[in-house]
């Protein structure tokens, strides 16, 4: 069955939100980009279903936009942390469902967090997370941590578990995480079956125990 596909806007095209949006379009999905700028509202025309012109703070622009039916918007303003949190909190009062919104620091966090943004994103601090796994273990291509304990990782399958089977794994009785799905090339395995072979340079993605999951990438593989 097809992914449903979903209505994002993303208010703010700078190199953040300019490359959500970006990747959100490519994926199928209707995405509506707004900015106060015209040259960055022209140079996504085509990298968007909608692109427009609009102060994100003024709630009239953004009730003429029908911006509360879309389910998910994401504030992706940069260095004018007022008009990020007005854009907030205008969303919030509109009952905008998901409101995600980009941090620029711990004290814009926290009125973020006040106002009832629904998740708060730190796109630098992230990505240096992400590339510090990825440097310390050359297996480990994405990791989401999901709490203080559990996480999931991508691990690039290795030349030691190439064409074993998850039953010769054995990870969940011997490591206690589960392989959600194996990535190979452009196709993805979204439940694996026991008797399934993985090769050498497919990504297993990984759920588990932070613990657990640094021991199967340590020796299991
Ligand atoms: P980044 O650090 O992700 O590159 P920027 O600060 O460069 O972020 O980009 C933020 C974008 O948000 C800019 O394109 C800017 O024009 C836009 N922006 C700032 N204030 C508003 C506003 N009130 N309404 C709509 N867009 C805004």
């Amino acid at each position: 069955m097809a992914e449903k596909k979903k209505q994002f806007a993303v208010i703010g095209l700078g190199r953040f939100g300019g490359s959500v949006c970006k990747e959100l379009y490519r994926m199928g999905h209707q995405v509506l980009a707004i900015d106060n700028n015209d040259t960055k509202v022209n140079e996504f025309a085509s990298h968007s279903t909608h692109a427009v012109i609009a102060n994100a703070t003024d709630e009239k622009s953004l009730q003429s936009l029908g911006i509360r039916n879309f389910e998910y918007v994401i504030v992706a303003i940069g260095d004018d942390i007022q008009s990020s949190i007005l854009t907030t909190l205008v969303l919030k009062e509109m009952e905008v469902e998901n409101v995600w919104v980009k941090a620029q620091n711990v004290y814009h966090h926290k009125v973020l967090d006040k106002i009832g943004a629904d998740r708060i994103i730190h796109p630098e601090q992230d990505m240096g997370i992400r590339i510090a796994q990825h440097i310390v273990s050359e297996k480990i291509v994405d990791y989401i941590e999901l709490s203080d304990e559990y996480s999931i990782v991508e691990l690039l399958g290795t030349r030691k578990i190439h064409n074993s089977t998850l039953i010769d794994l054995d990870v969940r009785a011997k490591f206690g995480c589960t392989i959600l799905a194996i990535k190979r090339g452009e196709d993805i395995n979204v439940s694996p079956m026991p008797d399934d072979t993985i090769y050498e340079k497919d990504i297993l993605i990984v759920i588990g125990h932070k613990a657990d999951l640094k021991r199967f990438e340590e020796e299991g593989m």
